[in-house]
């Protein structure tokens, strides 16, 4: 058998799709699995689409998740260009070349002819679908057009008796009547070509083994295979992917920030829990093993794992799969990656270095940093109601005591650590004959305003340091005098 060869083809649209970025993960690690070649094409024929920095933005994505292309326009390799805007002659040569194999035919309908061609088949309640008036023009009429000039487009020609069957890896043998296929342009009258020719015209060319793309491509697939059969090409290994919808069956947007693989960096989530988690995204590796380096990835990777359904993306899972890569870095590792967060949530100076103590093992997803630290800065302002802790017999009341008496033996410290807080504030609890919780549960109210903090009254004090920690404690004093 001949070295797997798969490719990654995104239109250059400005932001990465989870979908298509799982699209080029699929490939990448079915190419690998199979010991071959990655490449990547850029499918830029669409010129009113183009949107400066897209292209760089792709690169960047494959650079950064570690989907290295062994060939690319940006690399190089013995099947360029790899951007389908340096490649028009060619698509053009091989339309001409189908129209004298008898796969496709020169058609000369203008704008008006189509319009009211379509008109009457919604009529009629029909599928809108070219008519074939073109088809059986003779050799002489057709170049009597030709010579005069006149605007023409090369469409598919397509038998529209019996029917066509492919093979999906994925979804299996699916077959289709030819007289349900529209006899689609492909190359169009300002001689460039339309994404469905120059995919399968470069598929061809650059020896691609194995087709894997979103579903939505299945229902154009037999016409596909049709181009094939009429040049008399190899036809590839197609493996079509669900679509992946969100819970509510809807689809990830935009706007909600959950499409793009920039709208999750950008919540803190890493480039490699986002890679693992999306590759479980509909194909399972079969077992209980859910955490997986990509090397893991490629070892295991497989079809066969592949799923027919749809798969709903998760983004607690998702968190669930960043918390444990965010737990296996190293403190140093954490701190590096955390700083930008912490920089965002706090103006004022600490010691990041007890913060990501602090915060490492406390954090699913960087973004969250920004909300659990958000008392740093400043004191919110509390309602006393915080005081009621069942579990720590608190109330208003006893809390006030409590942060009375803790007030003087902070004042007293000279030396403000988590050490000393420790020791003074478990002093005054055995002195008081108090439970813990007594005391330390209204210093941490005091201290944060809230009731959920990353660690407890000792080091929110130590973080905060003793000035601010002591008007701290006055104001609660205050407020529940
Ligand atoms: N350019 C197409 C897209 O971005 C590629 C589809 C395919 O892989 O064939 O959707």
């Amino acid at each position: 058998m001949s070295k797997a060869r798969t490719r990654f083809a995104p239109s250059p649209t400005g932001y990465m799709h989870i979908g298509n970025l799982r699209t080029a993960l699929y490939a990448y690690l079915l190419t690998k699995n199979l010991g071959g070649d990655y490449i990547l094409r850029i499918e830029d024929t669409d010129q009113e689409r183009y949107v400066e920095g897209a292209v760089d933005l792709i690169y960047r994505t494959m650079k950064e998740t570690g989907l290295k292309h062994d060939e690319g326009p940006d690399v190089g390799g013995d099947y360029g260009p790899y951007i389908q805007s340096e490649r028009m002659g060619i698509y053009k040569e091989y339309a001409e070349k189908l129209v004298e194999l008898g796969g496709a035919y020169y058609c000369f309908c203008g704008k008006e002819r189509l319009e009211e061609m379509k008109e009457e088949q919604a009529k009629k309640g029909l599928v809108p679908k070219y008519d074939g008036h073109c088809r059986n023009l003779s050799k002489e009429e057709i170049q009597a057009k030709l010579d005069a000039g006149e605007p023409y487009v090369i469409r598919q020609k397509i038998d529209p008796r019996g029917t066509t069957t492919f093979e999906d890896a994925v979804f299996g043998s699916i077959t289709v009547e030819n007289s349900s296929l529209d006899e689609n342009v492909l190359l169009k009258s300002d001689g460039l070509p339309t994404y469905n020719f120059a995919n399968v015209v470069d598929d061809h060319l650059m020896k691609i083994t194995h087709v894997i793309r979103g579903n939505e491509y299945l229902s154009s697939t037999p016409k596909y295979n049709l181009l094939y059969n009429s040049f008399g090409w190899e036809i590839p290994t197609y493996v079509h992917v669900s679509p992946i919808i969100k819970e509510s069956g809807k689809k990830l947007s935009k706007r909600e920030g959950d499409a793009s693989y920039e709208d999750f960096t950008n919540k803190g989530y890493l480039k490699d829990a986002i890679i693992n988690y999306i590759a479980l995204l509909g194909w399972s590796p079969g077992g209980e093993q859910e955490i997986f380096t990509m090397d893991e990835l490629i070892e295991h990777f497989s079809i066969s794992g592949i799923s027919k359904s749809p798969a709903v993306f998760d983004e607690k899972k998702l968190a669930w799969i960043n918390g444990e890569y965010i737990r296996k870095l190293s403190m140093e590792e954490f701190e590096e990656l955390a700083k930008p967060w912490f920089e965002k949530a706090i103006k004022k100076e600490v010691d990041y270095k007890k913060l990501a103590i602090l915060m490492h093992d406390r954090t699913e997803k960087f973004i969250d940093i920004v909300e659990q630290l958000d008392f740093i800065d400043e004191l919110p302002d509390y309602d006393i109601d915080l005081y009621n802790h069942k579990k720590m017999k608190t109330n208003p009341e006893n809390s006030l005591e409590s942060l009375k008496a803790a007030l003087p033996v902070l004042e007293a410290l000279n030396e403000w650590n988590e050490e000393s807080i420790h020791n003074t504030l478990f002093e005054l609890i055995e002195k008081l004959g108090v439970k813990n919780g007594l005391i330390l549960w209204p210093v941490r109210v005091a201290l944060s305003g809230k009731s959920f903090t990353p660690g407890g009254a000792i080091e929110i004090a130590d973080l905060l340091g003793k000035e601010e920690s002591i008007e701290r404690i006055k104001k609660g004093i205050e407020k529940l005098s």
